[in-house]
């Protein structure tokens, strides 16, 4: 499960970001997952809670918001949804090769006191 390393190294970076602001405690933390990131969103907030004992951020909230895959067509120069694991453009078929969006795994917001 390599959420659990992925989340030590988010809630360390959260923790190091709380302590550079003088914050004592950590009550909230927002990450974006991407689609294609392929970090399961219920298997960071399990690893959430086992990471954050002991520390400054043990019993903050965890929000997940997840980001949508999205792709460019060189072809119809613009950028689509693609609505499978195959990143085929709706407007002409050929398949995409650039992905613009869905594999972030980012700290949005850490909300401190
Ligand atoms: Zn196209």
């Amino acid at each position: 499960m390599h959420e659990v390393s992925l989340m030590e190294q988010t809630v360390d970076m959260a923790v190091a970001c709380a302590i550079a602001q003088g914050a004592e405690k950590i009550h909230a933390i927002k990450l974006r997952i991407g689609d294609l990131s392929g970090v399961i969103p219920e298997a960071m907030q399990f690893a959430f809670s086992v990471v954050t004992a002991g520390t400054i951020a043990e019993g903050a909230t965890l929000a997940i918001e997840s980001v949508p895959a999205r792709c460019y067509c060189p072809t119809c120069q613009q950028e689509f949804e693609p609505q499978d694991v195959i990143y085929a453009c709706p407007h002409c078929n050929q398949l995409s090769t650039e992905i613009r969006q869905g594999k972030e795994l980012e700290l949005a917001a850490v909300e401190v006191s």
